[in-house]
């Protein structure tokens, strides 16, 4: 909890030893950051303690079914109810919001104005009257949700920053998810995952592993990782010594997520027919290794999206987004 950043950094590879995901923390970690920064004191006492004593974990309602990559044409509506507001609407891909307590929102305060101005931010508790929560399962085995918000009373002092002040709560929100981070570690488990199969497997009467050809695709995975790995370091360099590299984490995270799918699908064919066998263990985790690299070009933005950003932040290429 006191860590810095870059000692939480450095025990990711232990979590990934121990298989526990990091999404929660991750999650929650921003929603803490944001109510640190825009928060009321109420909140900071109400939701920011339980956080920091580890108490509770919070997801992330931005993406709706109408609005994934133009976050800010959310609709989701949040109109003035006595001292507080009052939230209709649905929510898309609200991960965790089946294990967790509270959830950050993006609403819209005002629909008669353009699209960036009308919006504001919330926390909503899990809990509240009027939340549906309903599963979305996925073909990574990655369960994330849809939720629905019916008349959900919130009093004003849940709100974050401004109203009709969105855009920049929400862009320090997006900034602190585009800092990169990367998934060079759940590239590193399948790799290993995939060596074990590789000394399973025989190949022309001998271990696969002996294979040079094989040997080839596993250092060129791993030589990916090692590229993760230091962008990733870089981008977090870059955030934490306020070192103006605006691109360094989409590129970390554009990289990372890339080279995974990319490296997934190769080691799932050198693996094949294990690897398509779902045999619990080695074969089973590469397949979920490879299923799972799809999901990390889409979230936290999509890689065309990424590709957007760096062409704009480090080439000086103009905007193409509305
Ligand atoms: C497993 C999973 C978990 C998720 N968890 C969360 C979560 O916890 N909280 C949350 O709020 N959201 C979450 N998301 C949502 C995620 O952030 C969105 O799916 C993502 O931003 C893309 O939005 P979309 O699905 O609406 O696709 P769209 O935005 O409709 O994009 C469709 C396609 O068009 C491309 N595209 C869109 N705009 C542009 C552009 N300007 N330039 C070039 N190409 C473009 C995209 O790259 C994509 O290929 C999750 C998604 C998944 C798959």
């Amino acid at each position: 909890r006191a860590a810095s950043p870059y000692a939480s950094h450095a025990v990711a590879s232990v979590w990934e030893e121990h298989g526990w995901t990091g999404h929660a923390k991750g999650t929650t970690m921003m929603v803490a950051a944001m109510i640190d920064k825009f928060g009321s004191p109420e909140l900071k006492e109400q939701v920011l303690k339980p956080i920091l004593a580890g108490e509770t974990v919070c997801s992330l309602g931005y993406s709706e079914p109408g609005s994934g990559s133009d976050v800010f044409a959310a609709q989701t509506k949040a109109t003035p109810d006595g001292n507080g507001w009052r939230i209709d609407g649905t929510k898309m891909f609200t991960s965790g919001a089946n294990l967790a307590d509270y959830v950050i929102m993006l609403c819209r305060t005002n629909p008669d104005v353009a699209k960036h101005k009308g919006l504001t931010m919330f926390i909503l508790p899990l809990k509240a009257e009027g939340i549906t929560v309903q599963p979305v399962h996925t073909f990574q085995d990655e369960r994330t949700n849809i939720t629905f918000y019916d008349g959900v009373k919130v009093p004003d002092t849940w709100r974050l920053g401004e109203v009709d002040g969105g855009v920049k709560t929400m862009s320090a929100a997006l900034e602190l998810e585009h800092r990169g981070g990367g998934f060079s570690k759940a590239h590193h488990a399948m790799i290993k995952a995939a060596e074990v199969l590789a000394r399973e497997i025989q190949f022309e009467g001998r271990p696969l592993i002996e294979d040079r050809g094989a040997q080839g695709r596993l250092a060129r995975a791993r030589a990916h990782v090692a590229i993760s790995e230091m962008l990733g370091l870089r981008a977090l360099w870059g955030a934490e010594e306020q070192q103006n590299l605006p691109a360094a984490g989409p590129m970390a995270k554009l990289f990372s997520s890339e080279k995974f799918l990319e490296d997934g699908s190769d080691l799932l064919d050198l693996t094949a027919p294990l690897s398509l066998s779902k045999r619990e263990g080695a074969a089973l985790f590469v397949n979920q290794s490879y299923r799972h690299a799809h999901g990390t070009t889409i979230y936290a933005g999509t890689s065309e999206v990424h590709r957007s950003m760096i062409a704009e932040r480090a080439l000086g290429l103009p905007r193409s987004r509305g």
